[in-house]
Parts: C-alpha cells; structure tokens; sequence
C-alpha cells in the first residue's frame, strides 16, 4: 500500500539532495474577479502524471534530476499581509539551504513573498514576468495588496530597471506610463526575451509567469482571461530562451482549474512547469 500522497511528477526527491523545491500556495484571497486559483497546485499534481518526464523541447529529463515537492503552505485565508510572510519565510528557509524555490500559485499576489526573500539574498537581482495584465497599479479599489498591484509592489523593492514584461495587453493608461518610464514591457509578444536574456546575462533573475499571458483559447482556465494572447508554442519558446540565464527562483500563477473542464489549460500549467524546471537546473 502507499499512503496515497501525491508529489508532482519528477519530484520525488528527498529535501535535502534536490536543487529545486516546489511549493504550492493554495491563495486567491485579492482575485479582483473570478476566483479559484486556490485550486491549482492539488489539481496540477494530480495531473501531471498524464505528461512525460521527458522534454523533447530541452533533451532533458526530470528523473535525471533531484526535485522536491515541499506540498502546500497551510495558509490563513482573508490575511494577505500574513500569507505574504508565510510565503517569504518558507521561501527564505529554501534559499538559505542554497536552492531555488519554485512556487505554484495561487493568484499573483503570492509572488511578492517570494521575492522579497530573494530580493534579501540578491539585491542586484532583475525579474521577468509574463503576463497579460501590467500587474502594476498603485491599488486596487483602495487596496494595495492585490493581484493586480504585485508587479507595482516588486518594483518598490527591486533596484531600478530590473522588471522585463512580457505579452502584456491589458492596464489602465496611468499603467502603461508608469511601465514607460520604469520597467521595459513588450506589449502582446514575446519576441524580444532572448535579446533581454542576452543583456541580463548572468544576474540573479527570478521568473514569474502569470499563465493569462497565454490566449484564452489555449487558456480559458483563469480568473481574468484576456484574448489576444501568446500561442503555448510561443510560451515554450520563451521558456526555452532562458536557459542562459542564472535562474534563482521562479513560479506559475493564475490557473484556476474549474473553469475549464476539459483540463487542457492544467495540462498547459503542467508541462509550463516542467519546462521551466528544466531550465533552472544547474549541471544540464
Ligand atoms: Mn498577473
Ligand atoms: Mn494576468
């Protein structure tokens, strides 16, 4: 008999000999309009399964690596400031241990935890984000701890000009100026990440793709679905062009599963992490 606990696929490693701990935090406490995404890190394990642990797109394998999966943070629902320190605080004890934290959300919120705790180790550190939305409002609805802010937040605690965005189509105009003149945003594609890889070269850079970069048509398992998005062939093609860089955490955000029965956008979420793990391994 096995004791019936799900890992993700691939991270069957113990804690202590993997190099990249996955995490999920069941959040969507701020989701501004469908929620959901609370969800997404049980549902993904489940089926992830139904991929190979062989990437044909990077010749690499995850058996040929060790992955841990720490499970979910056991979170109190309805305090966002608290679920942002619990995320920080686990986040710090995996890069203390000299290994890469990579996160499953939960709505994008949770991204600030992490990267306050990796900000903490690597000052200097830049991040790339997909997205559809520019995730950079001051607040939302007078609140400034939300999904719709966290890019915003990030920006407060990087150094200046470290934010690539990629595929954003959606914000407010008061958004898209603040992007001018403050990160660099390539809007609706994805065309230019392997000349910004080429220009980050080996700084520390934290990954964070909020999945609703990609079209709703390939993608209709999110809160906020936006169409006139990147293709997956794009989004693997993205990944893929990070393999240079030096990768120090990462996570996936935005899958809410019930909204699509099919399970082809958790099965996108999947092989997204698959692909994206495989780019963070260090001996490849
Ligand atoms: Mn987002
Ligand atoms: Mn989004």
């Amino acid at each position: 008999m096995d004791k019936n606990v799900v890992t993700y696929m691939g991270f069957e490693s113990d804690y202590q000999q993997s190099c990249i701990v996955l995490f999920g935090v069941p959040f969507d406490g701020t989701t501004s309009f469908r929620p959901g995404t609370r969800f997404a890190s049980s549902v993904m394990r489940q089926e992830s399964y139904g991929l190979e642990t062989w990437s044909p797109y990077l010749q690499r394998d995850l058996d040929d690596y060790d992955f841990f999966d720490g499970g979910d943070l056991d979170l109190p629902f309805g305090n966002p400031i608290r679920v942002i320190d619990m995320i920080h605080d686990y986040s710090k004890e995996v890069l203390l241990d000299g290994k890469k934290p990579l996160m499953i959300g939960g709505e994008h919120l949770v991204t600030l935890g992490a990267i306050k705790a990796c900000h903490a180790k690597y000052p200097d550190m830049a991040v790339i984000h997909f997205d559809a939305h520019a995730d950079l409002r001051d607040e939302y609805m007078g609140e400034s701890m939300s999904h719709a802010s966290v890019i915003r937040k990030c920006h407060e605690i990087l150094e200046p000009n470290n934010i690539y965005q990629f595929g954003i189509r959606s914000g407010t105009k008061e958004e898209f100026e603040f992007a001018k003149a403050n990160t660099y945003m390539e809007l609706f594609e994805v065309n230019t990440v392997k000349s910004i890889v080429d220009q980050i070269g080996k700084q520390p850079v934290y990954i964070t793709i909020d999945l609703d970069v990609l079209d709703p048509s390939v993608f209709p398992g999110t809160g906020t679905p936006e169409p006139g998005g990147i293709s997956f062939k794009e989004i693997i093609e993205a990944i893929k062009s990070l393999d240079t860089l030096n990768i120090i955490g990462a996570d996936i955000v935005e899958l809410s599963p019930n909204y699509d029965q099919t399970g082809i956008s958790t099965a996108a979420a999947c092989k997204v992490v698959r692909e994206l793990s495989l780019v963070m391994v260090e001996d490849k």
